[in-house]
C-alpha cells in the first residue's frame, strides 16, 4: 500500500487539476491519496468523478492557521483536516472567510510589486485563480512568466518570502479554533509540516500540547521539509502524546520541484486516520 494524504490541484495552488492530479497519483503507484487544497473543498466533486478505479481518494484541506506565542509575533501553522463534513456551517463559513482574506492580502502584495516597478497586474492573478483560493504561488508564476525570475522556487527567495518588504501577512484562523471546528465537522486535523524550519520561525512544544487539547489527532511526520532531527523529535511527540502520524509529498505539481508520493504514510496510521473521520467518507471503489 503506497499512501499520499497531502497535494494540492489548481483549484488552490498547484498546477493540476482534481482529474490530472489522481491520474498522476495513479501512475506514481498509489493506492491512496488525500486532495487538501488550501482552504477549500471546490476540488472534492471533480475528484470524486474523476477517480481511477482502484484508487482511494480521500476528501481534505489545508487550513491557514496561526499560532500566536507569549510576546512575539504570530507563527505561520498549516492544519490538515479530513474527512470532515463540508457543510458544517461554521467550518465553511471560516474557508470562505480565508478565501476573501487570501484576495484582499494578494491584491496588497500585487500592489506593493507594481509600486516597485515589477510587472504584475491584479486582474491577471485573479484569473489564474480561478476558483478564489490566490496564494503567492500564483504570483511567483507571473513573475516567472514576465521574466523577472526563473523559477517559482527564485520567486519566493528573493520577491515572496515573509521578510520581503513587499509581503503582505493574512489574518489565518486561530490554530486552537481552527482545530476545534474541525473536530466539530467531524474531520481529523493534522498538524502539517510543524518543524520545517527551513520555510521560518516552528511552534514549540508547548504549543503542539495545547493543539492536543483543544483536539489535534495527528502530526505531519515524515515530509520533503523536515530534516531527519525534525522528524525524531515530532516522531518523539507523537508517541508521547498519543498522536498518528502521517508522511506526504505536499504536491504541488509544476510550483514545486517535489515528486508526488515522495512521503508516504503507513497503513496502520491511515486506519487509525480512517477511523477517527466521522464527517465522510473516502471515494473508492
Ligand atoms: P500563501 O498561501 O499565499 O501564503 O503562500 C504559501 C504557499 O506558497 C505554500 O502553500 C506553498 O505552496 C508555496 N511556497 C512557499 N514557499 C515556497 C517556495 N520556496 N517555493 C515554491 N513554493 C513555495
Ligand atoms: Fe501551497
Ligand atoms: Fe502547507
Ligand atoms: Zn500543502
Amino acid at each position: 500500500m503506497r499512501i499520499d494524504l497531502h497535494t494540492h490541484s489548481s483549484v488552490s495552488d498547484g498546477t493540476e487539476s482534481p482529474a490530472e492530479l489522481l491520474a498522476t497519483a495513479a501512475s506514481a503507484g498509489l493506492d491512496v491519496v488525500a486532495l487538501t487544497d488550501h482552504d477549500t473543498t471546490a476540488g472534492w466533486a471533480a475528484a470524486e468523478e474523476a477517480r481511477p478505479p482502484g484508487l482511494t481518494v480521500v476528501p481534505g484541506m489545508e487550513l491557514s492557521c496561526r499560532w500566536f506565542p507569549a510576546a512575539a509575533p504570530p507563527i505561520s501553522v498549516h492544519l490538515l483536516a479530513y474527512l470532515f463534513d463540508p457543510g458544517h456551517p461554521g467550518l465553511a463559513e471560516e474557508r470562505s472567510r480565508l478565501r476573501a482574506e487570501r484576495l484582499a492580502r494578494g491584491e496588497r502584495i500585487v500592489a506593493a510589486l507594481a509600486e516597485a516597478g515589477y510587472p504584475v497586474v491584479w486582474t491577471d492573478i485573479v484569473e489564474r485563480s480561478a476558483g478564489g483560493v490566490v496564494g503567492r504561488p500564483h504570483v511567483a508564476r507571473a513573475l516567472v512568466e514576465a521574466g523577472v525570475v526563473e523559477s517559482v522556487d527564485h520567486a519566493f527567495a528573493t520577491l515572496l518570502h515573509h521578510r520581503s518588504p513587499h509581503y503582505v501577512p493574512k489574518a489565518d484562523t486561530e490554530v486552537l479554533d481552527g482545530i476545534r471546528l474541525v473536530r466539530a465537522a467531524g474531520g481529523v486535523p493534522v498538524f502539517a509540516h510543524g518543524l520545517a524550519t527551513k520555510r521560518g520561525r516552528v511552534v514549540g512544544d508547548e504549543a503542539i500540547a495545547a493543539m492536543v487539547a483543544a483536539g489535534l489527532l495527528g502530526v505531519e511526520v515524515d515530509h520533503p521539509d523536515h530534516d531527519a532531527d525534525e522528524r525524531a523529535h515530532l516522531r518523539g511527540l507523537a508517541g508521547d502524546l498519543g498522536l498518528l502520524t502521517t508522511g506526504s509529498s505536499d504536491y504541488h505539481g509544476t510550483n514545486k520541484t517535489t515528486p508526488i508520493a515522495a512521503c508516504t504514510t503507513a497503513p496502520d496510521q491511515l486506519e487509525a486516520l480512517l477511523a477517527a473521520g466521522s464527517g465522510g467518507t473516502p471515494f473508492r471503489d
